[in-house]
């Protein structure tokens, strides 16, 4: 029976729950494991398919079958993804093959969760990372049937998502693509930032985008829109405290911070991530609107791409350089000085998380002066 230290260790992948024969495990709050012992039978099955029970040993060498940068030609579809727009491309060229697609959406309250798909308006809504741990659900139990029954399906996900998928489903039907990971926030942390936006707009929420590219790329913004057709955006690069507290590792996960499931562990066809560092070799690729950088870890990946290489402007570019300016492929981010007395303070129920974040965030003189002594 599966039992380890939860928070500490537990990808919060699901396949346990999944693999269970006698339906025993649910999950808690941050889709942690919960095993009913009335029920459980003992057969060991979930820790057989853990992906923590059963890590890799750290392997760096990746396998790069071919590496670019790339921006979808189609302008409107860059503005709804949160880098090139190349998971879109992809998933349309699955659908028109008669295959399916599991990715992230929001559900009804805004908690992200994986869903999958044959229908092209619910691949829109997989559109831009949600950066919050997503609950796979029921997503790899319906893939296995799927797969099983000789449809093609596309998985994508986070890179540790990509390994309990592959753990649980051994079927050349399955296409994965794995998309860079700086580590996701707790679901908890989210869930009362929204509440707190609802609370404040008195309108319930119709819309969030957490890549919001009004003022660009590089400052975007966490966007909700409300129902009574109010909108509040915070900008990363301005009053956006919520993004910098993210990017600087306060609301990660502590499974996040010490992830396996990087570099040569890295399993799925093909690996999406941010380009950053390229207006060093291609100033003149880089615009407003971001680009994909692309590596291709197998000969099926590079098939899959070749096919919808016609919709992007691409370069080619050694895997190493790409590699080298995304440490988040190699390396989980590393934990901030600062984390554990701010989840505390989290954890009190009188906190509120915009005041709390803005404490954190805010350039003023005293917090320019802590970031330069701490680092953070
Ligand atoms: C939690 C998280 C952290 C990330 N950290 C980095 C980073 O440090 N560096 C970097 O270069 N890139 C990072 N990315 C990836 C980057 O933000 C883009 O998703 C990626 O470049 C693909 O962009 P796109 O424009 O092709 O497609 P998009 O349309 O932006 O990509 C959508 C894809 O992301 C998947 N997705 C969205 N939210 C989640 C989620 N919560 N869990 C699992 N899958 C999700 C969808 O299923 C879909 O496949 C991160 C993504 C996530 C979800």
């Amino acid at each position: 029976m599966i039992n380890f230290e939860f928070t500490e260790k537990c990808y919060a992948c699901s396949a346990c729950a999944q693999v269970c024969p006698v339906k025993a495990i649910s999950y808690d709050e941050e889709l942690h494991p919960v095993v009913d012992l009335q029920k459980c039978i003992k057969c060991d099955g979930c820790e057989r398919i853990c992906i923590e029970l059963n890590r890799p040993e750290k392997k760096n060498d990746m396998n790069c079958v071919a590496s670019y940068v790339a921006k979808n030609k189609d302008e409107e579809i860059r503005k709804m993804s949160s880098s090139g727009g190349v998971f879109f491309q992809i998933a349309e060229s699955i659908l028109e093959i008669g295959g399916y697609v599991s990715g992230c959406i929001y559900d009804d309250s805004f908690m992200p969760k994986h869903v999958i798909s044959n229908d092209i308006e619910v691949c829109k809504k997989m559109m831009g990372s949600k950066y919050v741990q997503s609950d796979l659900g029921k997503c790899i139990t319906n893939m296995k049937r799927l797969v099983k029954e000789g449809k093609i399906v596309l998985f994508t996900g986070v890179p540790c998502q990509i390994a309990a998928v592959k753990r649980c489903i051994q079927n050349s039907n399955l296409i994965t693509l794995a998309v860079v990971c700086h580590g996701s926030i707790e679901r908890r942390i989210w869930q009362k930032y929204i509440n707190e936006e609802i609370e404040m707009s008195k309108s319930p929420i119709i819309k969030v985008s957490m890549r919001d590219k009004t003022k660009g790329y590089l400052n975007y913004g966490l966007k909700f829109q409300f129902k009574d057709g109010t909108e509040h955006v915070t900008y990363r690069k301005q009053d956006g405290y919520f993004l910098k507290c993210f990017t600087d590792g306060l609301f990660e996960r502590q499974r996040c911070l010490n992830c396996v499931y990087k570099g040569g562990n890295i399993k799925s066809d093909l690996l999406l991530g941010d380009a950053w560092g390229i207006e060093k070799m291609f100033p003149e690729f880089v615009d407003e609107l971001g680009s994909s950088s692309v590596l291709i870890l197998t000969q099926q990946g590079k098939e899959i791409f070749d096919k919808i290489a016609k919709s992007f402007e691409i370069k080619k570019i050694d895997s190493e350089i790409i590699i080298r300016n995304n440490p988040r492929i190699m390396l989980p981010s590393t934990k901030n000085v600062s984390q554990d007395k701010f989840k505390r303070k989290l954890n009190k129920s009188t906190t509120n998380i915009h005041v709390l974040s803005e404490k954190y965030a805010k350039p003023t003189i005293l917090n320019r002066i802590k970031w330069k002594i701490t680092k953070e």
